[in-house]
């Protein structure tokens, strides 16, 4: 509560980002400038690592570019009728969620293609995620037809596209008309964790903005800002690196407790423990895909840090509050064998994604740990 006017505003500021200043910078000017230029451009791609900001950026613009009383050109005042109508971009995953069931119980199978997956996060900000691994030709086609309608004046429909270098390059070229010249009152912008698997012609059409992860200590001290502690500050800034997004978003306890699973994976695996114990843990996690997702992600993080260790890169460790177990594990399975083992886990996440049999893929894995590890 630094500001007199902050119990007044709802929607998020472009103060509140954290990091890439040049960029921010850059997407204000072109907001401020965005209604005055005929030829301002506005297909736009932003490309940086996962969890750097790149969805909570093109959000910011799309804010900036619909707010009906900035206090200077490109600002976003956080409380006109417009301001106020945004969703927190914290809130994607559950509209996403709701989208993806509503369409399940209310469309058939057969009308899908009529009903691209697409969320509102402002009556005039959409988003278009990957419906399954990428971007599908009914979202593209949605896309088209949202460029071809005039929006209401003085709004300007914002339409983000996370993921596009995932797309197929089919789709990509679908949307190059209209990525060359969207219709006046559009702006889209695509957003890439590698630019290098967009199109030649789809970057050749779009101004493209690089975000860099954010500095340690610059993601610490922004974490402190918001209120956190400096120790946990800290933890989460190794658990996220570079990334502000999945460091506000991380629910720590939530994490530390799957993670304190996923340690036990490992040293069941690694003491050769009974069959039985194993199975009983891997059950587990059998109640919840998110769950299960959540667990086979932090044992890649944690074998990630084993890796350091055993390069004797320890600073790079992400998981600093439990240390020495780390050690022990690391002194305790031989690097080819750590090896081995994320390659194991690879194939379990291929598994879990064609709905396989869960518990079992872990528990056998588990065990697959000391079969041939000892
Ligand atoms: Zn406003």
């Amino acid at each position: 509560m630094r500001s007199p006017g902050a119990c007044a505003r709802r929607s998020m500021m472009w103060t509140e980002f954290i990091g890439n200043r040049a960029a921010v910078e850059h997407l204000q000017q072109l907001a401020a400038t965005a209604g005055r230029e005929r030829h301002a451009q506005r297909t736009l791609v932003l490309a940086g690592p996962e969890g750097v900001g790149k969805t909570t950026l093109a959000v910011l613009f799309g804010l900036a570019l619909n707010c009906q009383a900035p206090p200077a050109p490109g600002e976003i005042c956080g409380a006109c009728a417009s301001c106020r109508q945004a969703a927190p971009v914290a809130s994607l995953p559950e509209l996403i969620a709701a989208a993806q069931a509503y369409r399940t119980a209310e469309v058939k199978t057969s009308a899908r293609q009529q009903a691209p997956l697409r969320v509102a996060l402002h009556p005039a900000i959409h988003l278009f995620p990957p419906d399954g691994d990428f971007l599908t030709m009914a979202q593209a086609r949605a896309i088209i037809h949202q460029d071809e309608i005039q929006p209401d004046s003085g709004q300007s429909w914002t339409l983000i596209v996370p993921d596009f270098d995932r797309a197929r390059w089919a789709t990509q070229a679908a949307l190059l008309k209209t990525l060359e010249e969207p219709s006046p009152g559009v702006v889209i912008l695509l957003l890439a964790r590698n630019p290098g698997a967009l199109l030649p012609t789809v970057r050749s059409r779009a101004l493209e903005l690089r975000l860099a992860p954010v500095p340690h200590a610059e993601l610490v001290a922004a974490l402190v800002a918001r209120g956190q502690n400096a120790q946990t500050a800290e933890l989460m800034a190794r658990l996220a690196p570079g990334g502000p997004g999945r460091a506000l978003t991380l629910d720590l306890p939530g994490y530390q407790q799957i993670r304190s699973e996923a340690l036990q994976l490992l040293r069941l695996g690694v003491a050769g423990d009974s069959l039985a114990t194993v199975f009983r843990l891997s059950e587990s996690v059998r109640a919840s895909k998110e769950k299960f997702e959540s667990l086979l992600e932090i044992l890649y993080s944690v074998l990630q840090d084993i890796v350091y260790l055993q390069a004797e890169f320890p600073n790079r460790v992400g998981n600093v509050d439990c240390l020495p177990e780390l050690r022990s594990l690391a002194q305790r399975l031989a690097p080819a064998r750590v090896r081995e083992v994320v390659e194991g886990l690879d194939r379990i996440q291929a598994a879990a994604q064609r709905n396989s049999f869960r518990p079992l893929a872990l528990a056998s894995w588990t065990l697959g740990l000391t079969a041939e590890g000892s």
